[in-house]
């Protein structure tokens, strides 16, 4: 069974079928992906997720795709670096900031 049921609208409800958009063509309002928990539910865990890979793949089960990474296999998982000088000045004793620039292959992600 999919892991996707489709794709319901926020703002009015209106259900889609899994297709390349992002917002209602009745309201325009963003298109938020409908998963399909009863599928999900039984196959996460805590603990699988930890022993997963060091990257966003980790929570493969929660993503709405279906089939293997193709693309971005090495996304997610970047560092909190702390900054005290920035933390100091702010009046914080424990600042940190995620790097997300050392993300592949976009450096942007
Ligand atoms: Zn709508």
């Amino acid at each position: 069974m999919a892991k996707v049921l489709g794709m319901r609208c926020r703002e009015c409800g209106q259900d889609y079928p899994t297709s390349p958009i992002h917002v209602c063509e009745l309201c325009f309002g963003p298109l938020e992906v409908v998963l399909n928990w009863e599928e999900i539910t039984p196959k996460i865990s805590r603990e699988k997720i930890a022993a997963g890979p060091p990257s966003m793949w980790r929570y493969w089960d929660l993503l709405p795709v279906e089939g293997p990474p193709t693309v971005g296999k090495h996304v997610g998982f970047t560092p909190l670096v702390k900054a005290e000088r920035l933390g100091h000045e702010l009046g914080l004793k424990n600042l940190y900031i995620k790097n997300d620039a050392v993300n592949y292959p976009t450096l942007s992600f």
